[in-house]
């Protein structure tokens, strides 16, 4: 009986690759088939239980598995026989994360990786070749522009930057048979301007190219881009899927067969997830959707309360009615999210003294944190873009952007108010 236990345990937690059944039932046990509103699936799916009994999610710190025999051993070296061989390729923990994710965004599977960035990379390394080309937005995360333009171009991986909301520059930018990826963040950073994502899967497919959404900003608690089209979509789980801002992660998620692509470059390279980062962000997924609702209300009420202030020349969030993005976001998103941007005027010095003046929220460049951040984009996050860059994006010198956190509103907006008191 007791054997039995412990093999049907084993049984469970053997993932390489695809579920066996006993990992399914496992799965199973955690999350009724009925139990289908995102926040059950937030807090029990991916969960194995083993024959411990443990009410949270296991962490399964190991670097390798070992064998029952040289026999099985053998098998699982040859991928004949599913199983647990060594963590760069599966993990318990790591895959029940994944598990839960896919779930939240619909999609077939996910593949973590060790960070954001390392998402993108492996997803570009594991399905482009030489003479591949991608259509990407220029207001996309830095270290993705610098990724595709600099690093991709090297393996012969040719790309092109437009306008995100222009579907007309995407449409000119495609060469027909050689464009593989359109590739965007909606929102976008830090202006929160919106793309049309079925409208942009559609122009992707008449071309034969995938449509990639990069869903950091929303995540799926706001904004699920493969049931709106897109065929991959990306993740920084560093940000909202932590939410505290402790661990760094990413993830590809997409279609099985895609996935099975990423897992096969990822086990070569090397780039996958930590264990303990995997356990932290599933517990970050059970929460998900209640902070990106109060980071969304917050960030609305200093929007609002920002639009109020005499040195205030403009404030960007996709949840004020005069947004040009606004109606498309309240399409397809279910909240606005935490970001928003605001112009002073007197540019990059006046920006700083208002930055140096609050005491409350962070001067870090970071974001989807439960604490408030604060930065200046045209010298940190959006630094590297040059100057014709950073104008076309509309980044100017007086632009201060903040991530609401959870703290209160009104705490947030004291703060603030020292900002402008320093403006004088
Ligand atoms: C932070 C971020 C990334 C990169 O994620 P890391 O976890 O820092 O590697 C990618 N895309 C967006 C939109 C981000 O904000």
């Amino acid at each position: 009986m007791c054997r039995r236990l412990l093999m049907s345990a084993k049984n469970a937690l053997s993932v390489r690759g695809r579920n066996t059944v006993a990992e399914r039932d496992a799965v199973a046990a955690a999350l009724p088939a009925d139990a289908v509103g995102f926040d059950s699936i937030a807090v029990r799916a991916g969960q194995r239980r083993t024959a411990e009994g443990e009410h949270s999610e296991p962490l399964f710190l190991s670097s390798s598995y070992v064998f029952a025999s040289a026999r099985e051993a053998a098998a699982r070296f040859a991928d004949e026989e599913e199983g647990n061989v060594y963590s760069r390729y599966t993990n318990p923990t790591v895959r029940a994360f994944e598990e839960r994710l896919a779930a939240l965004e619909g999609a077939e599977e996910g593949v973590a990786t060790a960070s954001g960035m390392a998402a993108i990379t492996t997803l570009c390394m594991a399905l482009l070749q030489s003479g591949d080309h991608i259509v990407c937005s220029r207001s996309v995360f830095g270290a993705t522009l610098v990724l595709l333009r600099k690093h991709l171009a090297r393996f012969g991986v040719t790309v092109d930057f437009v306008a995100l909301t222009e579907l007309s520059s995407w449409e000119a930018a495609i060469h027909p048979g050689q464009t593989k990826l359109l590739f965007l963040e909606t929102p976008s950073n830090p202006m929160g301007e919106i793309a049309d994502i079925g409208a942009l899967a559609e122009l992707a497919h008449d071309h034969g190219a995938w449509l990639v959404v990069d869903n950091c900003f929303c995540t799926p608690a706001l904004q699920q881009p493969l049931s709106l089209g897109a065929d991959l979509v990306v993740h920084s789980a560093t940000k909202y899927i932590d939410g505290h801002g402790r661990c760094l992660g990413g993830m590809v998620l997409g279609r099985s067969e895609q996935m099975t692509m990423l897992r096969a470059f990822l086990r070569a390279a090397g780039s996958s997830m930590s264990p303990f980062n995997a356990w932290v962000f599933s517990s970050g997924l059970s929460t998900l959707r209640l902070r990106m609702e109060a980071y969304s209300r917050n960030a609305d009420r200093l929007a609002c309360w920002l639009l109020r202030q005499e040195q205030v020349e403009q404030v960007f969030y996709p949840g004020l009615e005069d947004h040009p993005g606004h109606q498309l976001a309240a399409r397809q998103q279910s909240g606005f999210g935490g970001v928003l941007a605001f112009n002073v005027s007197g540019g990059r010095e006046r920006a700083w003294t208002f930055i140096d003046a609050v005491e409350l929220l962070s001067r870090t460049a970071n974001f989807g944190d439960v604490k408030s951040t604060i930065v200046h984009p045209a010298t940190t996050t959006h630094a590297k873009l040059s100057p014709s860059e950073r104008s076309a994006a509309g980044i100017g010198e007086g632009l201060i952007r903040i991530a609401a956190g959870l703290e209160d509103a009104d705490d947030l907006i004291r703060d603030l108010q020292r900002g402008f008191a320093a403006l004088g």
